[in-house]
Order: structure tokens, then sequence, then C-alpha cells
């Protein structure tokens, strides 16, 4: 992943929790629940990845903390992100905002920024008291994006992605785009219709596709380089490791839609596609679209 060495960072626009330990490790450990405490929120995959199995071990033990030695602030230029990744991460969320913003300002309107909060382990949200295991999300109530960075290990390992980074970029552009579908009033009343065609896979869908849009414009945010191909294969593999299909055949063996929240990998691959392709938000209407 290139980005801009010159390109400078805003350090503001992301919050670091990780290893405050502020919601008690106690909790995290033994607990069977965790996660289930979420009000309603706008997370990037529907299966809890807690079911995915695999080799973290018994509900409740987490990524563990790694010591946070750095700091955000020392996330200056472009140079940063290449090396560092939560620096990349700060680059992406500083990217797909100024896309935002000068998207919103086109149409006259304007774009109220909102930080993401990097966490590790567990962490009190407006929306209750989360763990990794639901993954990257939004939560309206605060309106702030949640993500841990161990999430990109599960990525890789269990979701079986290749987890290059635009993957990284993939899942802060579509966590984003829930917090632009809350701006623009699209999120209320979502949460509910489960199913291939239903409320929740079309807001999810539309999501991607806002992901997409922000792909197509991310050189000329002014923070990273022009994508390559590769690039977007990594983005469109993401996309498709975290089908409903995909999920569903890994934790349960077999795939039912009418169950769906989130879209399967062919969706969700075709929305980030249609926004790339596109590069315009107007073209990605998943409510009245066949998806
Ligand atoms: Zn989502």
């Amino acid at each position: 992943m290139s980005f801009n060495p010159n390109a400078s960072l805003d350090p503001s626009q992301v919050q670091d929790t990780r290893g405050s330990g502020s919601v008690g490790r106690g909790l995290a450990v033994g607990g069977g629940g965790l996660g289930l405490v979420l009000l309603l929120v706008y997370v990037l995959l529907g299966g809890n990845i807690g079911d995915l199995g695999g080799t973290t071990g018994a509900p409740g033990v987490q990524y563990g903390d790694q010591p946070n030695t750095t700091t955000l602030d020392t996330c200056r230029t472009g140079v940063d992100a290449n090396q560092r990744e939560d620096c990349r991460i700060l680059a992406f969320v500083n990217s797909v905002q100024a896309y935002w913003k000068d998207e919103f300002a086109r149409h006259g309107a304007q774009y109220e920024p909102t930080d993401t909060v990097l966490f590790s382990t567990q962490t009190d949200t407006g929306c209750g008291v989360a763990s990794t295991q639901v993954g990257p999300f939004y939560c309206p109530n605060d309106r702030l994006v949640y993500l841990d960075l161990g999430f990109f290990d599960e990525l890789r390992t269990r979701l079986g992605a290749n987890g290059g980074s635009l993957a990284q970029g993939y899942v802060i552009a579509h966590e984003y785009g829930h917090h632009v579908q809350d701006l623009l009033g699209d999120l209320s009343g979502s949460s509910g219709a489960r199913g291939a065609t239903g409320q929740s896979v079309r807001t999810e869908l539309q999501a991607d596709c806002y992901a997409g849009v922000w792909a197509n414009h991310a050189a000329s945010t002014g923070f990273l380089q022009p994508l390559t191909k590769a690039q977007i294969a990594d983005a469109l593999d993401a996309a498709a490791a975290v089908g409903d299909d995909r999920i569903q055949a890994e934790t349960q063996g077999q795939v039912t839609p009418e169950t769906w929240t989130h879209g399967s990998s062919a969706q969700r691959v075709h929305w980030f596609t249609v926004g790339y392709d596109g590069g315009n938000p107007d073209g990605c209407d998943t409510f009245n679209s066949s998806i």
C-alpha cells in the first residue's frame, strides 16, 4: 500500500484507547456473552467471528493487549502510514473523510466528520459494551466507528482473506459508509428485515458500494497513490470473505439466505465494484435496485 510520503496526517480523527482497559479486563475473561450487550450497531460482517471456531481458544479470550508504546500523535505523514499499521489506519480514516467532505460540498452540504476509536479486547460505547468478537462496527448513538486492529488478523486467519492492506481501507470505508447513511437519514429503521433482499442486506450493500466509491477517489484525496489492480483485488477479496454465505457455510455448515444480514460474497463484491467503477454515490441505490 502506498501513501503519498508528503501527505500530512490528522491524528485527531482517531481515538486510541488500546491498552487502557477502560471497561475492565475482568469482564473479558470467561464471559460467554461478549458482544451481546450491544444495541443496534452496524457491523462489517453478519456472523459473529466468535462462532468461527479456530485457534483463539475459549470465548472471552481475546486478542490480547499489545503494549501501546507509540501513540498516534507520532503519525505525521504518509511515510509513517507506509511503515506503521496504526498510522495506516489513521491515513485511511483521513482519506475516507476527505473524500466525503468534498462529495458533500459538491452537493452544497456539509459532511460532519467523526472519529474512529481503536480499542483492544473490549470497550464501552454509546451502543453498549462491545468486544472484539463483533468485528468493526459503527454505533449510531455516539456516531463513532470502533475497530480492534486484531480483527485484521482474524480476517486473514479465520475468514480466509489474503489481507492485503487495501482490505483495511475497504473495512474502514465500509464503516464510514454507515456514518454517511446516518448523516443522510438512511439508517433509521434499517435494522429489521433479514433475508437476501431484506432491508439489512440493502443497507450493508450500500455501505460496500460507498466503500467502492471512496476507492475510486482515494488517490484524488491526496493521501494515497493511484490504486493498483492488485490492491483493488485485495479489497474485493476482503468483501468476499465477509459474505453471509461464506461465513454461514463456515460456521453452520449450511447456507440460509433467509437469515442474511449483509449479503452474499457475490453481492458484496458486486456492490463494491459498482461503487468503484462508477465513482458516484448516487449509483449506490441498493434500496430501489435489484440486488
Ligand atoms: Zn456494515
